[in-house]
């Protein structure tokens, strides 16, 4: 199986003024394309050649789990991005207002670990194990479904996703990114 990197769901400029074009260009067309390059060079003669990218970070390790879980992670993280300051209805609203008291207390306890989520890495919401909402981190290549978890939006906490315009502040990227975030493709994805 050949991976290929997904275009983006959106124009390289709709999410500015919080994520520049530029960001995007290297993002999506520089990392996001080298995992895709990565993956597809580690994979011919090992037991993965027709794996999916969700078998892979399940079962792989090492080089093809890092690739393959970062192709994985950038499409979702892509996808679940392109809203215009829209916020969670219906319910996915009531759940986050049954787990977290409300969307602006969620939105802290998220903030809180994605910012300290230590060097490179993701802050995910995800469904835990036991279906409930769950906000988590992962460094690295990481992602929840290893744990059991379905994820249903993440943030890139990697350095590559703010550094151009927000340099060191990852603070003020996470706070930002809620202008950002697709409810509805997170809602979709609750199902
Ligand atoms: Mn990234």
């Amino acid at each position: 199986m050949k991976f290929e990197l997904p275009p983006l769901p959106f124009s390289p400029e709709a999410l500015e003024p919080v994520i520049s074009a530029k960001t995007i260009s290297f993002h999506h067309g520089k990392h996001h394309q080298a995992y895709v390059n990565n993956l597809n060079n580690l994979i011919p003669g090992t037991r993965f050649e027709n794996s999916t990218l969700e078998e892979i970070i399940l079962d792989a390790e090492g080089g093809i789990f890092n690739n393959g879980a970062q192709v994985w992670n950038h499409t979702f993280y892509w996808e679940g991005l392109g809203g215009k300051g829209s916020t969670p209805t219906g319910k996915l609203l009531q759940l986050i207002n049954e787990e977290f008291e409300s969307f602006e207390r969620f939105k802290e306890i998220f903030a809180d670990i994605a910012v300290k989520q230590f060097g490179s890495g993701w802050a995910w919401l995800v469904l835990d194990a036991n279906g409930k909402l769950a906000i988590t981190s992962t460094s690295n290549a990481g992602n929840p479904m290893r744990e059991g978890m379905t994820p249903l939006f993440t943030c890139d906490v990697w350095e590559h996703a703010y550094y151009l315009d927000f340099q060191n502040r990852r603070p003020d990227y996470v706070k930002a990114f809620w202008d950002i975030v697709n409810w509805e493709k997170v809602a979709e994805r609750l199902g």
